[in-house]
């Protein structure tokens, strides 16, 4: 049923008996194909919000039980990952407190830390461990026939653990990361939010802001827009295309990191504008320079493909590929 994948830097060991993943979208998909993939955990269970993703979960076998609730989910896990949108974590960490079995590990994948690590950790019992978490990868597909096993593969997860959380329980955190493909660094809460405001949420803002410039053009028409959008508009849209209710959780709950970064972006925008009105080439090519610089920093680390055109024909390829591995 499954493709063979390369298995080389995986080692089959059991790390968790029983994985709970409560919501099993793009990321708790993806979670749990790449488990499998390295053989790390007795059996994956789940909830969703709705019975029919629980059942495409089920279907797909992502899941091997599907739950209503994710109180019933949570039951007798070692290790509960909650990968909902931000906003429902910590609603969902009340419901489950009275399921978690002492000496679980609870985590999440938000991508922000601070509100999550307010809202979850005063409902996590004494003897649990909570050790919030952040995939740096995805894609702006949702739903769980989106994942797949090699999106962290290389990728970077961040955790963000306190000084008082229980040391082995982030180690066998880093562990896990590791063994789905990601390498792991630990850092503050609200240093995530700074680090991710700048490269992740802004450049998402962005992109919803100019795609939706470009629909209200009056001078030009969406045909045109559309029609051209090879010229660089269509990048922005492949970003603009996530998850709206993923994206709102992220802006209400890092609205400090943001609008600080936010601040920064408008100066340096205004000094771009600026130097365009008043000629001032070498200001311009100034800052282009720099940024091509970074451009090739981030294909150097490994975070990304020097194909033109951002290899972009196997990134699409992607969607389709996942099908076929469970056709
Ligand atoms: P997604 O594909 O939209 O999946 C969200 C999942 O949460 C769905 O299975 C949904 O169930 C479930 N859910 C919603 N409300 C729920 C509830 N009350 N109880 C249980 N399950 C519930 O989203 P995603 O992209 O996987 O994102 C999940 C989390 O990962 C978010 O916190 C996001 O910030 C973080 N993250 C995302 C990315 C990315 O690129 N997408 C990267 C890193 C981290 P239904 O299908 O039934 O609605």
């Amino acid at each position: 049923m499954t493709k063979p994948h390369v298995t080389a830097s995986h080692h089959s060991s059991q790390m968790f008996e029983r994985i709970a993943l409560i919501g099993v979208g793009l990321i708790g998909s993806s979670i749990s194909h790449a488990c499998r993939r390295a053989g790390l955990a007795g059996e994956i269970v789940g909830s969703a919000r709705t019975p029919a993703t629980v059942e495409t979960a089920v279907k797909l076998g992502l899941i091997s039980q599907g739950y209503v609730t994710a109180a019933e989910a949570a039951e007798g896990a070692d290790l509960v990952i909650l990968c909902t949108p931000v906003g429902l974590c910590g609603p969902i960490a009340k419901e489950i407190a009275h399921s978690l079995k002492p000496g679980a590990i609870l985590t999440d994948v938000g991508s922000v830390k601070t509100a999550i690590v307010n809202d979850v950790a005063p409902h996590v019992p004494e003897g649990v461990h909570f050790v919030p978490g952040h995939p740096i990868a995805g894609t702006e597909q949702s739903g769980p026939e989106a994942g797949f096993a090699e999106l962290f593969d290389g990728r970077w997860c961040i955790l963000t653990p306190t000084p008082n959380t229980d040391g082995k329980a982030v180690e066998k955190l880093t562990a896990f990361w590791e063994a789905l493909g990601s390498k792991v660094e630990i850092m503050t809460p609200e240093h995530h939010d700074l680090v991710l405001a700048i490269t992740s949420h802004v450049p998402h803002l962005i992109a919803y802001n100019i795609v939706n410039t470009a629909a209200n053009l009056e001078r030009v028409t969406d045909s045109e827009v559309i029609k051209f959008s090879a010229g660089g508009f269509r990048d922005f849209t492949r970003i603009a295309a996530s998850d709206p209710t993923m994206w709102r959780d992220v802006f209400l709950n890092n609205k400090d990191a943001v609008l600080d970064m936010l601040g920064r972006f408008t100066e340096d925008l205004t000094a771009l504008q600026r130097a365009i009105r008043f000629g001032e080439g070498d200001t311009l090519f100034d800052m282009f320079s720099n940024a091509r610089a970074i451009r090739r920093g981030i294909v150097q680390a490994g975070q990304d493909t020097a194909a033109p055109d951002f290899g972009r024909t196997p990134a699409r390829s992607e969607p389709a590929t996942a099908k076929s591995k469970r056709a």
